[in-house]
């Protein structure tokens, strides 16, 4: 052999012995990534391959590879690999002049593998391809802790449904198709009613498991083209989007299975049976909303008002109506914050006189607030809202402390020993403080508790907790006195009277309204009083106007009357001269009747009594 061929042969081994080598290092690096390749010149017609193609694919493949063998293996097991995968035509025979790279996710069918196959192929100017690079990484350590973040991220783990965060965006998303192409939109809201309660009474393992049948079967209602989706908002609240009514399955139909579906109990894998009530919501786009932020506010808002009234198994679709009536508590809920700071609020008081002694018995506090241009915003109006809007607890903590300091003024002034009857939320005695607050405010203006009379309605006992109800009971254990207020129109029950803790019960004005043009009225008031007396109770009618209800309030012997006929609510001047001057004391009757129906809520008229 001459000695220059022997060189170029020397030459060419050492080439092909570098080349080995760094294939090897290269093809041991991707051992260690868990990745295979190969790489294709064309032009040169160069074919090499490495890596892991043995863990990947189950194949052994030489490192520099024939023609023959590469597309062996490329038409066989990377295709065999990647043989349902509709992207794999894609990864080999990319279009176009450019250099691209693409990635595709591929599972291998053989081993359940997940691959990120990627491929770079570069062209020359008539769109032959030049090289190819060709690579696959095992992904599938990754994949599965990715594929449960985004579980995580996107579904909720009770039930199953999109999460809160997750529905919104999608519900965004739908909005925004809905405001080009003019498709119409609803979104349906369901509140599983009880939800505290029967969390407690069932168990937390029993309840998720009942939230997870509700979920499935809401699921059902989703559409795999994402048209109809479903999320669990939050605790009792899920929620259903309709994109495109013109689907069989609108919002009415969705309600109608979902109604029909919770008539019958939910069996559990204990073997227990649980019944679901609930209430449900619409609004559509635009109309009820213009975004997916307001579609679900108001919604909320029609579950909150329904949840209110006491509602269940109704519907209602948000109208504009009940968007005003929205708008219009907003702002008089901003007032309300308004009015308190500035220290608008004031307390009228109204006499009470008891029938048969003709002397004043005492005085409810009725709160007045003066709204900009004079005229008294009627509390029956705004009371409920600052109870919706928490509003209520410095409005009850400003009516305690003016009208017990007031009384406090009253007793040095004039000797005043009579009740003062105080109106209390059903909410303000939820507070645990309640009772400290009274018998502290008590103790600051050295006052008898038994002059002290709480008014509450029958909610306060229906609705409020046992430990709450036990508020009331603590209090009247230190001498306050408890008045049940507008007895007659919630259930009132006489049965269930004798249990309460109360004093004084306070017929409401809907039994004067009647009281003399409906004989059966008059009987049945008769009986009430007779009743509530033989159980100890204090009875005081409330509303009486006229002369004919007060003779036959007499009659009958009711303890109290309390009316715009003996006195409108009044400014504390007013009351404060009125017990100064002696004018209290009923004893002439008819000349007396006179006089004091003249007196009364003179800077209000007859707008707020
Ligand atoms: P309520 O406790 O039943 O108070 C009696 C209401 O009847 C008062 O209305 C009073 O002005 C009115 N009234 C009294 N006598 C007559 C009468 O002869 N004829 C007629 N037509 N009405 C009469 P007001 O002051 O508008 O209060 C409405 C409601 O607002 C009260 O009903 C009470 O539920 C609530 N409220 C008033 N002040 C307070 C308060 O300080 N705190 C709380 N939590 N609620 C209050
Ligand atoms: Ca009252
Ligand atoms: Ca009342």
């Amino acid at each position: 052999m001459d000695e220059s061929l022997s060189f170029q042969v020397d030459l060419l081994k050492s080439q092909k012995e570098k080349l080995e080598k760094d294939n090897s290092i290269q093809s041991g690096l991707l051992g260690l990534t868990e990745s295979a390749w190969y790489y294709i010149n064309f032009k040169e017609s160069v074919f090499q391959a490495g890596g892991a193609w043995k863990e990947l694919f189950g194949v052994e493949v030489p490192v520099t590879p024939d023609r023959e063998y590469l597309s062996g293996l490329v038409d066989g097991a990377v295709l065999y690999a990647l043989d349902d995968i509709m992207e794999a035509e894609e990864l080999r025979s990319p279009e176009g002049t450019d250099e691209r790279v693409l990635s595709r996710e591929i599972q291998v069918s053989s081993n359940k593998k997940w691959l990120e196959g990627s491929v770079k192929v570069s062209y020359d100017e008539s769109s032959r391809p030049v090289e190819k690079y060709v690579c696959f990484k095992n992904i599938t350590r990754y994949k599965a802790q990715y594929d449960e973040l985004t579980y995580m991220a996107y579904y909720d783990e009770v039930t199953g449904l999109y999460n809160r965060n997750y529905f919104v965006q999608r519900l965004t998303n739908m909005v925004r198709r809905a405001g080009k192409t003019g498709a119409a939109l609803s979104l349906v809201m369901i509140e599983l009613l009880d939800y505290e309660k029967m969390k407690n009474s069932v168990g937390i393992i029993n309840y998720d498991e009942l939230l997870q049948s509700f979920g499935v079967f809401l699921q059902d209602f989703v559409s795999d083209d994402e048209r109809i989706i479903a999320g669990h908002l939050s605790a009792q609240f899920y929620a259903v989007a309709i994109y495109d009514s013109g689907l069989t399955l609108d919002s009415t139909e969705i309600i109608r299975l979902i109604r029909a579906r919770l008539k019958n109990p939910f069996v559990l894998s204990s073997g227990d049976e649980l019944s679901l009530a609930a209430n449900y919501s619409i609004a559509n786009y635009p109309e009820s909303g213009n975004s997916a932020f307001l579609l679900l506010e108001h919604n909320e808002f029609i579950l909150f008002s329904m949840a209110e009234k006491g509602l269940r198994n109704s519907y209602r679709v948000f109208d504009s109506c009940l968007m005003e009536s929205f708008m219009e508590n907003i702002t008089i809920e901003k007032k309300i914050e308004n009015a308190l700071r500035q220290k608008i609020f004031q307390l009228y008081y109204q006499p009470q006189y008891n029938i048969r002694t003709g002397k004043l018995r005492g005085c409810e506090a009725l709160i007045r607030w003066p709204d900009t241009d004079g005229v008294f915003v009627s509390p029956a109006q705004f009371i409920p809202i600052a109870e919706k809007s928490g509003a209520i607890y410095p409005i009850g903590r400003y009516v305690l402390e003016e009208s017990f300091s007031t009384y406090a003024r009253w007793k040095s002034a004039a000797g005043y020993d009579g009740i003062m009857s105080i109106n209390i939320s059903a909410l303000q005695i939820r507070k645990n403080n309640f009772v400290d607050t009274v018998l502290t405010l008590l103790k600051k203006y050295n006052l008898d508790p038994d002059n002290i009379e709480i008014e509450i309605t029958e909610t306060a006992f229906i609705e409020n907790t046992e430990e709450a109800i036990d508020r009331i009971g603590t209090l009247r254990g230190h001498g306050v006195r408890v008045a049940l207020d507008d007895f007659g129109t919630g259930y009132s029950s006489l049965s269930y009277l004798k249990n309460l803790p109360i004093d004084t019960l306070k017929i409401d004005k809907t039994f004067m309204d009647t009281v003399i043009s409906d004989n059966s009225t008059g009987i049945i008031t008769e009986s009430l009083v007779r009743m509530v007396q033989r159980l100890g109770l204090e009875t005081i009618a409330e509303g009486v106007e006229n002369r004919e209800q007060y003779e036959f309030l007499k009659k009958i012997q009711c303890d109290n009357i309390q009316g715009f006929l003996l006195g409108r609510p009044m400014p504390e001047e007013e009351f404060r001269k009125m017990i100064l001057s002696g004018s209290a004391a009923m004893d002439g009757q008819a000349e007396l009747l006179d006089r004091i129906a003249l007196s009364g809520d003179k800077r209000t008229m007859d707008s707020v009594g």
